[in-house]
């Protein structure tokens, strides 16, 4: 993909993003881009932050860590960790990254909290949720969330801001909102259980389901293919 390519993609992923708020009666300032980087060169991604994008998401560890030292110049950026998140991994990221959407077991939230360095602030986090069922191996089961919440909400070095999910593909934008307003809910209930907690991140929404999810109350819409094109998926 050539700049001009990645400048036309990301101005007409921010119009379908404004567009989407707007047909959901939502202020246009209501979410924002995350631009999901995995697999595209750090190139890309510096030209992404020339055109005004601040914030990434990755998947991969070691990847994000060759990128981040070619990007050390770029002070104001801020790096998501939105991929499963395995416990030996978790001190890269805990000394690498601002976010992580991933968080699903009360293991690895200790070992984050322990691992984040004192000179940053607390790591904030988004606990991803199974809304699918079988569909997905990742994310807390609904009827666990409350207490890996509050197991979350008593670690100083993390900061509890909301809910990440990856529903399975659905064809059609009924089908599609389903398990995103059950994200929702399950949001405003932990809102209702915890009211002092920041919960304030929905993360949910691909290029795919943009619409569905923005429909649903989507804080943090996560886009890859729409701002960077397809990936090659035999480089991993
Ligand atoms: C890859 C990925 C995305 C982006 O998906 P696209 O369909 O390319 O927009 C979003 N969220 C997560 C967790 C991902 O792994």
């Amino acid at each position: 993909m050539t700049d001009s390519m990645l400048c036309e993609s990301l101005a007409s992923a921010r119009r379908r993003l404004t567009e989407a708020l707007v047909s959901a009666g939502r202020p246009t300032d209501a979410a924002r881009l995350l631009a999901v980087s995995k697999t595209k060169p750090a190139g890309m991604i510096r030209e992404a932050w020339s055109l005004g994008q601040r914030e990434f998401g990755e998947n991969y560890v070691q990847e994000a860590l060759e990128k981040q030292a070619e990007l050390a110049d770029l002070g104001d950026i801020v790096w998501h960790f939105i991929g499963p998140l395995q416990a030996n991994k978790t001190r890269a990221v805990a000394e690498h990254f601002d976010w992580v959407h991933s968080l699903d077991r009360e293991k690895v939230a200790r070992r984050l909290n322990d691992q984040r360095p004192e000179e940053l602030g607390p790591l904030q986090v988004c606990l991803q949720v199974n809304v699918s069922g079988e569909a997905s191996k990742s994310g807390v089961a609904p009827g666990e969330l409350e207490a890996l919440a509050e197991a979350v909400l008593s670690m100083p070095r993390l900061r509890l801001r909301g809910l990440m999910a990856i529903p399975a593909p659905a064809r059609d934008i009924a089908s599609q909102r389903e398990p995103l307003a059950r994200l929702r809910q399950a949001l405003e209930a932990l809102r209702r259980r915890f009211p002092e907690a920041p919960l304030d991140t929905l993360s949910m929404g691909m290029s795919d389901d943009l619409e569905a999810a923005v429909l649903e109350g989507a804080t943090l819409v996560r886009l890859g293919t729409a701002i960077f094109g397809t990936r090659d998926t035999s480089r991993r």
